[in-house]
Formats: C-alpha cells, sequence, structure tokens
C-alpha cells in the first residue's frame, strides 16, 4: 500500500511471519470455517484476543479470500465507550465488523480470548425447531421453552467445560444447555441481548441467535474453536434426531442404575 492513514501508522501490529499469531490466525480459521460453511457470504467470523490487544476481521470481506492487512486491532484497556469504539490499527478500505461489540462481550464479561460467531445451517435449523416445538407445544426435548436448546447423553458433550466459575468439563450424562436469543435487524443490536443470556446462563460457552446463527467463545483459540466444532456436530445431530423422532433428552442416566440392581 502506498499510502498510509494515521490508522494504519500501526500496520506493524499485524505483521508477523508466526502462524500461530491473530492477524495470521483468524485468515487462516476462517478459511476453514468458510469449508465448513459457517461464514460464507461474508457472514460469521472470528475474533482473538492477546492480553490488551483485540484483533478483529473486517465487515463484508469474503472471509476464504481473507488477509493479515485487512484486520482492526484495537485496545480494550483504551475504549470508554465500545459503541464509539477506537482502534489502534484499521485497514483503509474497509468497515469495521457489526459483530465486533459482540465480541468483545465474550472477552470483557467472560475473559474470553476467542470468539467464533457462524452463520451454521445447523445452528439456525435448531432455533427453527425449538421455535416450531414451542408453538406447536410438542417436540424432540422434554420442555417447551423456545429459548433454551438442550441435550445430554451424547458423547461429544464431553468437549465442553462445566462452566465460567467451575473446573473440568461437563460428563456424559451432563445437560448441555445453550439459550437462545431473538435476532434484531442490525448484527450490533444484539449486543444488549447476548449480555443478558451470559447474566442467565453464567455457565455458558456460547449464545445461540434464533434464524441467524451462534456465538462461541473460550479461554484461548483451541478451546474456542474445539468447542465451536463440537457444538456444530450437536446441532446437526439434533435436527436428523428429530427428523427420526428421537428426544434430545433421554433418562437414560436414571434408568442405568436401576438396571444394574435388577
Ligand atoms: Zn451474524
Amino acid at each position: 500500500m502506498s499510502h498510509q492513514t494515521p490508522e494504519d501508522a500501526n500496520h506493524h501490529l499485524v505483521q508477523s511471519e508466526d502462524p500461530e499469531h491473530p492477524a495470521n490466525l483468524i485468515p487462516s480459521l476462517c478459511a476453514k470455517f468458510w469449508n465448513l460453511g459457517w461464514v460464507t457470504g461474508t457472514g460469521g467470523g472470528c475474533s482473538i484476543r492477546n492480553d490488551d490487544l483485540v484483533y478483529l476481521a473486517p465487515s463484508g470481506v469474503q472471509k476464504e479470500l481473507m488477509k493479515s492487512s485487512d484486520i482492526y486491532v484495537l485496545s480494550l484497556a483504551a475504549q470508554t465507550d465500545f459503541k464509539n469504539r477506537t482502534y489502534l490499527r484499521s485497514p483503509p478500505v474497509y468497515k469495521p465488523s457489526q459483530c465486533t461489540p459482540l465480541f468483545l462481550a465474550a472477552f470483557t464479561k467472560r475473559g474470553a480470548g476467542c470468539c467464533i460467531h457462524t452463520h451454521s445451517q445447523w445452528a439456525v435449523l435448531v432455533t427453527l425447531l425449538l421455535e416450531t416445538r414451542a408453538s406447536s407445544s410438542q417436540g424432540p426435548g422434554s420442555s417447551n421453552n423456545p429459548r433454551l436448546f438442550e441435550i445430554n447423553n451424547i458423547e461429544q458433550i464431553k468437549g465442553f467445560g462445566k462452566g465460567y466459575t467451575k473446573q473440568g468439563n461437563l460428563g456424559y450424562h451432563d445437560t448441555l444447555r445453550i439459550p437462545v436469543i431473538e435476532n434484531t435487524a442490525h448484527e450490533e443490536d444484539l449486543t444488549e441481548f447476548l449480555e443478558a443470556a451470559m447474566e442467565e446462563y453464567p455457565d455458558t460457552y456460547a449464545v445461540l441467535v434464533r434464524r441467524h446463527g451462534v456465538y462461541v467463545w473460550g479461554d484461548n483459540v483451541h478451546k474456542a474453536k474445539t468447542m465451536c466444532e463440537s457444538l456444530d456436530y450437536l446441532f446437526q445431530l439434533a435436527v436428523e434426531m428429530h427428523k427420526m423422532g428421537i428426544p434430545w433428552l433421554s433418562d437414560i442416566a436414571e434408568t442405568l442404575p436401576a438396571s444394574k440392581t435388577a
């Protein structure tokens, strides 16, 4: 780039030979997520926090073609108002992502090191099934709450931490619960509802957005990515289970000890 904007003076913040540097990792992760159908048509995205610095993809960029020079950087400590954000480094030709305040909520309210947002069809379908089930008062689970996805007795649930304030991971018989918020016309307007869901479910690492997708966060990139993959697996499984009339919640935990003593 021959000309430099004042913001672009900090271009060095996104220049590194290290493939693990957030400015390199975000494009490589987004290219993988694009192949999974999670960030197609410029939707969805990924943000990484390294101590005080937050690395963000721009709005409207094709996720599989993103470059490290496309990445925004901001300092968490320097922000006084998340609606009027100031950036340490801005790419000259883009606008900041509408997902930014939602990513920042995961970093400031949960101390996350990475947050991933997908528009996965499985996530969208699960929220639609919950909505349909609530209006018809019957369906794959035992409750009819359209604002909560629940599943248990599936091995992949072990991939989730017990919670923000707890040690260890969920067990096979534990129930995984993911809150659902309603979509808004503008992505930024989801922030207050995402934060409210975090308050209501302090141990959750993800929030579904009805007819839209899912936000998943973790202490670091590895944890956020593996939980996002496990969730997508479970969402797909849940959709297929529903088609076959198999409930998402089973009482296998209670029936097993009884059959042992019989
Ligand atoms: Zn989105």
